[in-house]
């Protein structure tokens, strides 16, 4: 859609038109001096669920009235807790329920998936990643290195952006992998670049590992959802997530990992190993010698976090509701009127100078636009939080905007635009 217009009776109408518009109503939205604030900040924390309470006071009360009893009685046993969690996420990542489990939290996650995925030979080794990765997923692949006794510096080989460039093409990153070919253990790449927004190309960066006989992990903290994924058709090897982002269930709360079935079968796979990865019917005879259970379970090491689930549960439930397909139509809509009223205020204001790093095509980024500030971006960020424009910033100069579909408006949309074109840039100090 290109015939978009700079008013507000235009995005209200928008707003009318669309049919996820009540979703809104069951989110809370923060305040800035008592007045609801325009939270484009979803991509780092997503907002409460109203019913996150009530689902979370569900599990205090069992524990109130039932103390142990409560891991097999009450409506949702915690025993089995996790069950409840393959349907929702097999949706959101386009896995067979098997293949997704909610578990630990996404650094652990993995960790843990490497432990099983990374098996380097002094032959083959080498772990690929793009340059400029999240710092976690850094820390991850340097420790993993060395770890099995490799130099980091040798063995985390960066894929970086042509010179000029930001967002990295699919063909260089497959000829990286090429180049790389029989010394390349695994590649270990974002679904969607938390610094730029960029969303990659998950199925030809897996058929290119696969080619050279490396494995294909994916680090899908800012995908999942956001976009919708087919881990699964794309025979993607592993992945792994966090749920306080676009899954709105709160600070630090539980992870999920999916694995291939391709490899449920191979158990020989060295992993870590806890009780909760134990055939269930068997967990309670307590007896010693791991063996696995079925499907990307039997990566479970600890029983579940209830009260993170509980309020995970919550957020997933309205993802049912909606229908991540139905999410990413209007996400792009949202996003590429987010798009147009930037380049308009931009247009309007001189003194900005800023440059939309993220991809224009809507196949190339989720919900997120960065915006690079080549000057005064700290002072736009402080006039835009005076006015109760919630969105972050990344060092050095990158203002991240995820108007998310579950509770943004196109009338938000349109708020931010007018604000950005009225804003005074000065260098900061
Ligand atoms: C948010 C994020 C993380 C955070 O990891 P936690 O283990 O949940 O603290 C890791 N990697 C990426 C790419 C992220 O965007």
């Amino acid at each position: 859609m290109s015939d978009w217009e700079y008013r507000l009776e235009f995005a209200q109408q928008l707003d009318r038109q669309d049919p996820l518009r009540t979703f809104r109503e069951q989110f809370f939205i923060p305040q800035v001096e008592g007045r609801p604030a325009i939270y484009f900040c979803g991509n780092s924390l997503g907002l409460q669920p109203k019913n996150a309470a009530a689902y979370l006071e569900q599990e205090l009360e069992k524990w109130r009235a039932l103390g142990v009893e409560g891991h097999f009685r009450g409506e949702h046993p915690w025993f089995s807790y996790h069950h409840w969690f393959k349907k929702p996420l097999a949706h959101l990542v386009g896995a067979y329920p098997d293949e997704v489990v909610a578990m630990n939290s996404l650094t652990v996650n993995l960790h843990l998936l490497m432990v099983s995925f990374y098996r380097p030979t002094p032959q083959r080794y080498k772990i690929l990643c793009e340059a400029g990765a999240f710092p976690s997923d850094y820390y991850v692949i340097e420790s993993q290195l060395q770890f099995h006794g490799f130099d980091p510096e040798e063995g985390m080989v960066e894929v970086f952006p042509r010179a000029g460039e930001r967002i990295l093409r699919t063909e260089d990153i497959v000829a990286k992998i090429e180049e790389v070919g029989s010394q390349l253990a695994l590649v270990l790449f974002p679904g969607v670049q938390y610094y730029t927004g960029q969303y990659f190309d998950l199925p030809a960066i897996t058929r290119a590992a696969h080619k050279v006989g490396a494995v294909a992990g994916f680090d899908l903290a800012h995908a999942v959802g956001n976009v919708p994924l087919r881990l699964h058709d794309w025979d993607v090897d592993f992945a792994a997530w966090c749920s306080y982002k676009y899954l709105n269930s709160g600070p630090g709360s539980v992870g999920g990992a999916f694995v291939h079935r391709r490899w449920h079968q191979q158990k020989d796979l060295p992993r870590f190993a806890g009780w909760w990865g134990y055939p269930e019917e068997k967990r309670f005879e307590m007896k010693k010698g791991f063996i696995p259970m079925e499907g990307v379970d039997s990566w479970q090491l600890s029983n579940a976090p209830i009260f993170s689930m509980a309020v995970h549960r919550a957020a997933l439930e309205i993802f049912e509701a909606a229908g991540i397909e139905r999410l990413r139509q209007k996400s792009e809509q949202l996003t590429g009127f987010l798009e147009f009223v930037i380049r308009t205020a931009v247009q309007r204001n001189p003194a900005l100078e800023v440059e939309i790093i993220t991809p224009s095509d809507p196949q190339q980024r989720g919900c997120q636009l960065s915006l690079f500030f080549h000057r005064g971006g700290q002072s736009v960020i402080q006039q835009l939080r005076q006015s109760g424009v919630i969105v972050d910033w990344r060092e050095p100069n990158v203002m991240r905007v995820a108007p998310v579909p579950l509770y943004n408006t196109f009338e938000e949309v349109f708020r931010f635009g007018t604000l950005l074109e009225q804003v005074e840039v000065t260098e900061e100090g």
